[in-house]
């Protein structure tokens, strides 16, 4: 027993190692205090006020400098610059990941930092660059989006996204594993899927970060 020890210590040493990144998980304030307000009906509409934002991993890049625009409701905007201008970063604004260093973000006139942040992200809803799946089923993948969901909701959702021709091409259907982030799916296919999951979700707004990129034509 004493000679396994030696073994124990050194699975104590990684366990130690591995719980530090959980631990700074947990000790990481909140970006709301929880006492934000909510709207009744919320319309969609989305100022950006002078927006100066940088990451604050590398403080001295400025990644927007003085941003200003509207988006009003019902409104399809599409928002073209070079690569590293800064588009994603704004679309993780719009879900405030982060707030801006400088002027202000508005949802129907209230200010973003005045908005609880639970209710705020399930208003928007972003499909991002690299979708994000589960080690799940298809089906569990676009439920991730509205968990109350019907199985006959997720599967208008996959047929709008036109993801449904591909799914009923699997043996299981919708109940196929895709794997850890979805490596048995091709690039294509996950960002169907993602962007099922935020057609299900219904948000008041909805912003596609080039989510469409690995989709063929047609
Ligand atoms: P692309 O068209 O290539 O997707 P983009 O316009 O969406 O580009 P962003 O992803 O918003 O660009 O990046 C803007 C700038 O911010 C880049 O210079 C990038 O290096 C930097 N950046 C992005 N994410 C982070 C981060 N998490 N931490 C630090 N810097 C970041």
């Amino acid at each position: 027993s004493i000679g396994a020890l030696g073994g124990l210590w050194s699975d104590f040493a990684r366990a130690a190692g591995a719980s530090q990144r959980v631990f700074e998980l947990i000790d990481e304030a909140p970006i709301d205090d929880g006492k934000g307000s909510v709207i009744a009906t919320p319309k969609g509409h989305i100022v950006f006020d002078s927006v100066a934002f940088n990451y604050p991993t590398r403080p001295d890049l400025e990644v927007l400098g003085d941003v200003s625009f509207e988006l009003k409701p019902g409104e399809v905007v599409a928002l073209v610059g070079p690569s590293g201008a800064g588009k994603s970063t704004i679309a993780q604004l719009l879900s405030r990941l982060y707030d801006p260093i400088s002027g202000g973000i508005y949802f129907d006139q209230q200010r973003y930092t005045q908005l609880d942040s639970h209710w705020l992200r399930q208003h928007v809803g972003v499909v991002s660059q690299e979708p994000m799946l589960f080690a799940t089923s298809i089906a569990e993948n676009i439920r991730f989006g509205q968990p109350k969901a019907s199985d006959e909701a997720i599967k208008e959702a996959a047929k709008a996204a036109n993801c449904a021709e591909f799914i009923d091409s699997f043996d299981q259907g919708y109940e196929t594993l895709v794997g850890e982030r979805g490596v048995q799916l091709s690039g294509g296919q996950k960002q169907r899927v993602a962007i099922a999951r935020a057609l299900l979700k219904d948000p008041t707004i909805l912003v596609l970060d080039e989510a469409t990129r690995a989709l063929d034509a047609k």
